[in-house]
């Protein structure tokens, strides 16, 4: 349909600027994606200018989205200029505002004019500048009764839980009417200078023509720019990208029709506008190409400083954090079905709880103005407030209503006192005063206001949560996809699986049943890679296989230097690899790499090491890999049940238990080898990297084996 896609996002600064909140433009044809920043609106509207002319000259057809108000509320262009149409406020607006080639304008002058011109007085309001301007509050006003609000389109994108900003205000964080009065004029030009070659949609028939502008919200794809900004992409230049790159793919597929059909009314269109994509989020958001969502982890991430020899435990961690960036794309799912999922956008409470001011006991309301000290009585009204069941009219001063716990407070009630502390016949209540004002009933939004942000993104949700998003009325959340993580054994010994004899030199794999079910316990989706035996042809065909269909890749074996370590010898011939070694008992060096393009984390074989390594380093590792961010185990300080004398240099991790009397008591082991251990173990204990004498009733941190997520 198109053959390049612009998308402009238009920034109301007072002085040239560039970087954050200032102008992008992204273009997106057939040769790729591409964005520029233009630090003032002079340069920007000569820049847009000339794509569109190009456009026409060569035959093209071009789409250019806005990011910024068409239109206002029905009502302002009528009482502006006579005419009901968008276009006629532009040109009323281009012959009264100002904007030079150092962004100085006079927009704040111009919204003051309006207001002033306005019955019942006018909406514009926010002033970001120092300057007083005569006739433009700085805070909001009340909305005269003619006015809107928000426009149709933005009612419907604010019930899809967006959160529109209004024309009317022109300063604070995210609003849009600075930008839009200036942007106005500026399309009003641009149409002109095209003249027919150009329509501006929804106002005129887009049919045949070389150049159609149209307005765009960037919140319809907002969680992937999110994404794209929490891997430091600039969330202007993410706005403008990944937009014109859906808007292109959806138009190479055949699918961008859709969104340029609307069923409103005409004549509301021509006075409103309509946002492109209104409605169409999820269809905006699949239609990203995958090329354009962020680059997954660089090749050098896990690279080590040269000449750095053993890495205390909480320098490798906070290395493998800064390493590591969420790699999972997202998906759009019930919220009754979410448990265990990490939210990738924030949720916003769709409704306040409680809705409504109510009771939070049985007993009897009434308005606390007509109680005293001493003993009142208060005639009942017929009638009675039950949840669910609203009293219908109003309880008259001076009278009393019987209430039951979740009622809606009935209009003239404030106050509630308990059955318990009542005398009550057919027609009256008796009750000692003085009571206190609205006591025992709940404020409406008391727990949560519509609007507020209830969980955040990176938030795994937990039964308690669904809770929540429901009383909330969120009946869907944007999360992240699940990571999917591949588990591979290596060894010549390993037999995969008990199912099969062994020779006495062979020994069952016992490393991947636990990896996997580690790794489902996480939350994550696991893969089940199989066994390879040491030989580099054939580990590199399972890695080639795995980084087509996982996002990570566990190993375990063959992870050190030596010469039957074949895992590490593969990924420093073909790979990044970087050996980490960590100053920790068990374990030895933590092999990282990227495997074409995807994250290779390699354990040591023995069973004990391998499980240590996963709960300290793979755990959170994964988590970050997933969207839900860092995480560290939660430990508690208890008395050893044993004694102890830990030499300096590094971290000592016990397999532990606690006894009867609360005390960690350790395996009587410490050989590596010893699985048995693992299973009689209830947790670990963590003795620090520093030299310790541990005598029993010293104490020591503990981390049970739940706080690494195991059930
Ligand atoms: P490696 O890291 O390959 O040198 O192996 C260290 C020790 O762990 C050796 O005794 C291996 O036999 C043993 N091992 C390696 N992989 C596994 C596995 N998947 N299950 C049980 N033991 C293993
Ligand atoms: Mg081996």
């Amino acid at each position: 349909m198109f053959d390049r896609i612009a998308i402009l996002d238009w920034s109301a600064s007072g002085v040239p600027k560039t970087g954050k909140d200032s102008i992008w433009i992204g273009v997106t044809n057939a040769s790729g994606t591409t964005s520029q920043n233009i630090a003032t609106r002079a340069g920007a509207e000569a820049a847009i200018l000339t794509l569109a002319q190009e456009a026409v000259r060569s035959g093209e057809r071009l789409l250019i989205g806005a990011d910024l108000n068409f239109g206002a509320p029905a009502g302002l262009a009528k009482h502006l200029t006579g005419k009901a149409e968008a276009k006629a406020l532009w040109g009323w607006l281009a012959e009264r505002i100002t904007d030079d080639t150092r962004n100085r304008s006079n927009y704040r002058e111009v919204a003051a004019e309006m207001n002033a011109r306005l019955p019942g007085g006018g909406p514009f309001w926010g002033n970001g500048s120092k300057a007083e301007v005569q006739g433009l509050p700085r805070t909001k006003p009340s909305l005269p009764n003619w006015l809107y609000e928000h426009r149709r389109c933005d009612q419907q994108s604010k019930a899809e839980g967006l959160q529109p900003k209004t024309l009317w205000q022109l300063a604070g964080a995210g609003a849009v009417g600075a930008q839009s009065l200036l942007g106005m004029p500026m399309l009003h030009r641009l149409s002109a200078a095209l003249g027919a070659d150009c329509a501006v949609w929804p106002f005129e028939p887009i049919e045949g023509k070389a150049v159609v502008i149209a307005e765009i919200y960037a919140a319809f794809i907002g969680p992937d720019v999110k994404a794209a900004e929490a891997r430091g992409k600039l969330r202007d230049s993410a706005e403008v990208e990944l937009l014109s790159a859906s808007l292109w793919s959806l138009g190479r597929s055949g699918r961008l029709g859709p969104l340029f059909e609307v069923e409103a009314d005409p004549t509301l269109l021509r006075e409103e506008g309509w946002t492109l994509g209104t409605g169409h989020g999820p269809a905006l958001r699949a239609a990203i190409p995958a090329s354009q969502l962020p680059p997954r982890l660089r090749d050098d991430c896990f690279a080590m400083p040269q000449g750095v020899a053993w890495v205390p435990v909480d320098d490798a961690l906070d290395r493998l954090r800064a390493a590591l960036a969420p790699v999972t794309g997202f998906e759009t799912m019930q919220t009754a079905k979410a448990s265990g999922r990490v939210l990738a956008a924030d949720c916003v409470a769709r409704r306040s709880n409680p809705p409504r001011p109510n009771s939070a006991v049985d007993g009897y309301g009434f308005a606390h103005a007509a109680t005293q000290s001493g003993v009142n009585r208060l005639p009942l009204v017929v009638g009675r407030a039950a949840a669910g069941q609203p009293f219908e009219g109003a309880v008259p001063a001076g009278y009393a209503v019987r209430i039951l716990t979740g009622a809606i407070l009935p209009e003239g009630v404030d106050t509630v006192v308990l059955e318990e502390d009542c005398a009550a016949d057919s027609a009256s209540v008796t009750f000692d005063g003085p009571v206190k004002l609205r006591a025992n009933t709940r404020k409406a939004g008391e727990d949560v206001a519509e609007g507020a942000v209830a969980l955040a993104a990176g938030h795994r949700l937990q039964p308690p949560d669904l809770a929540l998003l429901s009383a909330l009325g969120i009946a869907e959340v944007t999360v992240h996809r699940l990571l999917r993580v591949g588990v591979l054994s290596t060894g010549d010994e390993i037999i995969p699986s008990p199912e099969t004899p062994a020779l006495p030199h062979q020994i069952y794999d016992a490393n991947r049943p636990m990896l996997l079910s580690l790794i489902s316990q996480w939350g994550h989706e696991a893969v089940d890679l199989g066994h390879a035996p040491d030989r580099p042809a054939v580990i590199s065909g399972k890695l080639d296989r795995a980084a087509r269909e996982v996002d990570v890749v566990i190993t375990s074996g063959g992870a050190s230097a030596g010469d039957e370590d074949h895992v590490s010898r593969l990924l420093r011939e073909q790979g990044t690899l970087s050996s980490w070694r960590i100053a920790m008992k068990p374990g030895r060096p933590l092999a990282l790499a990227i495997w074409k393009g995807i994250p290779v984390i390699g354990l040591p074989g023995n069973p004990v090491a391998a499980l240590v390594c996963a709960l300290i380093f793979g755990r959170p590792a994964l988590s970050k890999l997933a969207g839900g961010g860092w995480s560290a185990p939660l430990g508690f300080t208890v008395p050893a049940a044993f004694t102890k004398s830990k030499k300096p240099g590094r971290r000592e991790y016990l397999r532990a238990r606690i006894n009867a009397e609360g005390a960690a008591e350790v395996f009587a082991s410490e050989g590596s080898g010893r699985i048995s251990g693992l299973s009689w173990a209830d947790g670990i204990v963590e003795l620090p990297d520093g030299a310790a004498e541990i005598a029993p009733g010293a104490p020591v941190r503990y981390i049970p084996y739940g706080s690494f997520g195991l059930t």
